[in-house]
C-alpha cells in the first residue's frame, strides 16, 4: 500500500497509537498543533516540529537562503501560536548536499536568526548530515502556555464564530503566479511573494486570543482553510458554515484575478501556507475581539459559525448552499 492510498492523515491515525507507551506528564501526544506536556503547577510545554523539502516545499532559485531560513522557523512557531503558546527554543536539523556552500548555509541561518530573535526564540540544537539529492531543514521548536489559556482544536462549540486572524489566500496566489509566471503590478508581486516566502507567524494574535477567555479552539491555517476548519470539525464533533458575504478578498487577489481569470475565493478557501490563525470564538466575546484586534492594527475576520452535525458549507453570497469539500495540501493524494 502506498501513502497515497490513505493519505497523510489516514497514516498519522495507523501509526498514532503506536507512540502511546507512558502517559504520566503527556496531557496531549499526536493530533493537535503541539504535543503538550506538564511543565509546571501554572503551565504547559509545547513541542512541534515541522520540516521543509526542496522541490515539495520550496525552490531554491525562488528563495534567497535567508528566507528559506526565516520561514523553517516561522511555520514551527505557527504551531506554537495555534495553541495559545510562547515560543522558547528551536532546534534545527540539516540535509545538505554537496553543492551546497558554506555561505548560502550562513545567510540561512541569518535568516532564522533574524526571526528567532523577533520573537525571542533560542537556537539551541540540531543535527547536520550529506544528502545524495535534495536539502532539507527541519526544526524543532518548544513553547509555554498557562494551563487555563491553552488552545486545542477538539474544543469548539456549536454556535461559536469561526475567526481568522489575518487575510487568506496571499501565498497561495504568490506561488501561482510565479508558477505560471503571470505579470503583475510591481506591488501586488512584491506582497505575494513575501506573504509566500517569508510567512509571519501569528505568535502575538495567538497569544491574544488565549488571553482574552472567549477563544474555545484553534489550528494555524497550513493546508488551506477548508482542510484545516475540516480539523477543527472532525475532532470537535461539529459542522461548519462559511459565508462568502464575510470574505473580503485582500486587494492583491482581487487584482491578481483580474490578471488570471480565476476567482480569488479558490485560493482563500484552499489555498494553504496562510500561517494565520482559525479560531473558534464565543459569541459573547467576537465583537470585542474583532475590536481589539481593530485598536491594535490587525485585521481579524469573522467568517462563519460552527454549527451541529457533520460537514462544511458554503453559504454563497446569493443565498445558495455548497458543500465545502477539503481542497487543501495534502503530501500524498
Ligand atoms: P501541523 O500541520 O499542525 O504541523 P500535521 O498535520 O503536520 O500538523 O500533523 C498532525 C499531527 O500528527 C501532529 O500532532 C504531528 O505531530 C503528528 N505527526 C505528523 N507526522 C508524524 C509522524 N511521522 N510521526 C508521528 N507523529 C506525526
Ligand atoms: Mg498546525
Amino acid at each position: 500500500m502506498k501513502l497515497k492510498e490513505i493519505g497523510e492523515f489516514g497514516f498519522i491515525d495507523r501509526i498514532a497509537p503506536l507512540g502511546d507507551i507512558r502517559r504520566t506528564g503527556v496531557v496531549k501526544g499526536i493530533g493537535d498543533d503541539c504535543a503538550v506536556l506538564e511543565y509546571d503547577e501554572s503551565e504547559y510545554q509545547l513541542v512541534t516540529t515541522d520540516l521543509l523539502v526542496e522541490r515539495v516545499h520550496f525552490r531554491m532559485d525562488w528563495t534567497t537562503p535567508e528566507q528559506l531560513g526565516s520561514k523553517a522557523l516561522a511555520v514551527n512557531l505557527s504551531d506554537i501560536a495555534a495553541c495559545g503558546g510562547v515560543p522558547y527554543d528551536a532546534f534545527v536539523s540539516l540535509v545538505v548536499p554537496d553543492r551546497i556552500e558554506v555561505e548560502w548555509l550562513e545567510a540561512l541561518y541569518r535568516g532564522m536568526s533574524e526571526t528567532a530573535r523577533e520573537f525571542d526564540v533560542n537556537l539551541l540544537g540540531g543535527d547536520t548530515t550529506s544528502s545524495l539529492s535534495d536539502f532539507i531543514i527541519s526544526v524543532a521548536v518548544t513553547g509555554r502556555v498557562p494551563k487555563s489559556e491553552i488552545l486545542y482544536r477538539n474544543t469548539a462549540r456549536a454556535g461559536d464564530y469561526i475567526l481568522v486572524t489575518g487575510p487568506l489566500g496571499l501565498s497561495a496566489a504568490g506561488l501561482e503566479m510565479k508558477t505560471r509566471n503571470v505579470d503583475a503590478a510591481e506591488h501586488v508581486v512584491e506582497s505575494l511573494m513575501a506573504s509566500h516566502l517569508t510567512p509571519k507567524p501569528h505568535v502575538r494574535e495567538g497569544r491574544m486570543l488565549a488571553r482574552s477567555g472567549f477563544c474555545t479552539a484553534a489550528i494555524d491555517v497550513s493546508d488551506g482553510l477548508s482542510s484545516d476548519l475540516r480539523h477543527l470539525c472532525q475532532e470537535s464533533g461539529l459542522a461548519a458554515e462559511i459565508y462568502e458575504a464575510s470574505i473580503e478578498p485582500p486587494p492583491e487577489l482581487i487584482e491578481l484575478s483580474r490578471v488570471t481569470g480565476r476567482n480569488p475565493l479558490e485560493w482563500i478557501l484552499n489555498g494553504g501556507e496562510d500561517y494565520v490563525l482559525l479560531a473558534a470564538v464565543d459569541p459573547n466575546g467576537i465583537d470585542k475581539l474583532l475590536d481589539d484586534a481593530s485598536e491594535w492594527g490587525r485585521r481579524f475576520m469573522s467568517i462563519g459559525r460552527f454549527v451541529e452535525g457533520s460537514g462544511m458549507n458554503l453559504i454563497r453570497s446569493d443565498g445558495s448552499v455548497t458543500a465545502l469539500q477539503p481542497g487543501g495540501w495534502d503530501h500524498f493524494r
